[in-house]
């Protein structure tokens, strides 16, 4: 490609970076994808690796692997820190320099989201949330091991504290999660455990809210909400975590003795909004035009879980189709400003519909007035699933794992291993606006 045509860079392979690449596949430009991992994460299955049934390389792909055919896109490894918008440049370290200007003709910023602990961040080095591969990990060692320490305590008081799990948040992430730990419980551990009765573990999921899966119809809410009770999650509505410690954590009042807290309740945008110095909404997301570009500034694109767009007289949600159809239309119209077409008409989002897992063989599924609950809405599920996971190897082994499991109840990968990365409680935790999580997928 030469260096003379215009250089289009996008910061972030997650849904909405990857889909505006590839929309660019066939334009005269210098695409050039920035992403501080080397992969691209389908995050909607993020709670079967840290409930161990699928792996991290199940849901996890090489950004390169998946542009590698694509002729004039290059990956860059590194962590933007900035934009200076006056010379056209975003900053990027990577891990062996401080950081270096990369020039850009037009720019998509795809950064995403991150966690939410509405102004406790204490709270993050006890109750660690699910945003990457490896969180999900750090989740799995601590619940594989907690029912480890547990078959070998003596103390019945640890020993109840080791089979408690509680979580904090019941949107789609917690209700997920809740579920796949009680299934892991009921269907896999049970027979392999002499001194864990599974019937004496304790799994509390809370939420301020009146109602699980928010989100949802009320009907779909009543019926998860059925659901969960029948796999004996107990469920606190109107109930938040006044506090959390190494112990467990105090709720409304009463103290829950537990080795395992997981934050499931909120979620933040990146920083895009602070680098582009720009209005942004309550949450912090950056308000951007019908077009998806920043007010003034035609030749930047914010777009999936760190931008804000009111349409139908409500803000798009943090999910993964707003991003694949966001990123696929930012990339449609730089290449028809580079090839000289007309402007398409302004972004509309086109919705699907939203669906959530509760436990084996069970979804809730909403999609216009069709709400459906039950094993056709995780059959649904599971092909919508199947069907965007980014490469085709991934989708043979997690159908043939996901049928297994199904069959037998035995998981992917039960394995603790604790050389994945940092604890969690040493990684700091970025300050967000305290009611972040309310635009935005908890
Ligand atoms: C646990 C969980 C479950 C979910 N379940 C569902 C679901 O069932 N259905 C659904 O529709 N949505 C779901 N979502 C939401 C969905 O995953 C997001 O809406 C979607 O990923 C947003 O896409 P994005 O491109 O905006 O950001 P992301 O997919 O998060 O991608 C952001 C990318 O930017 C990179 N990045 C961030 N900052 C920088 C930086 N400074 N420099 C370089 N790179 C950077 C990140 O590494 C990442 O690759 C879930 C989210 C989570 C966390």
């Amino acid at each position: 490609m030469p260096e003379s045509v215009p250089r289009v860079v996008i910061v972030g392979g997650g849904f909405g970076g990857l889909a505006a690449a590839k929309a660019l596949k066939n334009t005269p430009a210098q695409v050039l994808l920035i992403d501080r991992t080397n992969h691209h994460l389908f995050q909607p299955l993020l709670y079967q690796v840290a409930t161990a049934v699928l792996t991290p390389g199940q849901i996890g792909s090489p950004i390169r692997g998946i542009l590698g055919r694509q002729q004039n896109t290059t990956v860059v490894l590194g962590e933007v820190s900035g934009v200076d918008k006056d010379k056209n440049r975003v900053l990027v370290s990577s891990a062996d320099r401080a950081a270096v200007p990369i020039t850009y003709d037009f720019l998509i910023l795809a950064t995403g989201a991150t966690h939410s602990y509405f102004g406790h961040n204490e709270f993050a080095r006890f109750a660690p949330g699910l945003k990457s591969l490896a969180d999900a990990v750090a989740i799995r060692n601590k619940i594989l091991q907690a029912f480890e320490q547990a078959e070998a305590e003596e103390d019945p008081r640890r020993h109840r504290d080791l089979l408690t799990f509680i979580l904090v948040g019941a949107g789609p992430t917690g209700v997920e999660m809740a579920s796949a730990i009680a299934t892991l419980i009921r269907n896999t551990l049970k027979s392999e455990f002499r001194r864990v009765n599974p019937e004496s573990a304790r799994i509390v999921l809370l939420d301020l809210a009146p109602r699980v899966l928010g989100s949802f119809s009320e009907d779909l809410s009543a019926a998860a909400k059925k659901r969960l009770d029948d796999l004996g999650v107990e469920i606190r509505l109107g109930q938040g975590a006044d506090h959390i410690d190494a112990d467990g954590a105090i709720v409304a009042g009463e103290r829950i003795g537990s080795k395992t807290v997981i934050w499931t309740a909120g979620v933040a945008p990146s920083p895009a909004g602070k680098w582009l110095n720009v209005e942004t909404d309550h949450a912090g997301r950056v308000c951007v035009q019908q077009d998806l570009s920043e007010p003034g500034h035609p030749e930047i694109f914010v777009v999936g879980d760190t931008a804000s767009l009111v349409q139908g007289g409500r803000p798009l949600p943090g999910v993964a189709q707003v991003a694949i159809q966001q990123g696929r239309y930012a990339g449609k119209l730089i290449h028809r400003r580079i090839t000289g077409k007309s402007a398409p008409k302004p972004f509309r989002y086109f919705d699907k519909g939203n669906m959530a897992v509760v436990g084996k063989g069970f979804a809730v599924l909403q999609s216009g007035k069709i709400h459906i609950s039950g094993f056709l809405a995780w059959l649904a599920w599971a092909a919508v699933h199947l069907q965007f996971l980014a490469q085709s190897n991934l989708r043979v082994s997690v159908f043939l794992q996901w049928v297994w499991t199904y069959l037998t109840g035995q998981r992917g990968s039960r394995l603790i291993v604790n050389h994945y990365g940092p604890d969690r409680a040493e990684q700091p935790v970025e300050e967000v606006p305290s009611d972040a999580s309310k635009s935005v997928r908890a």
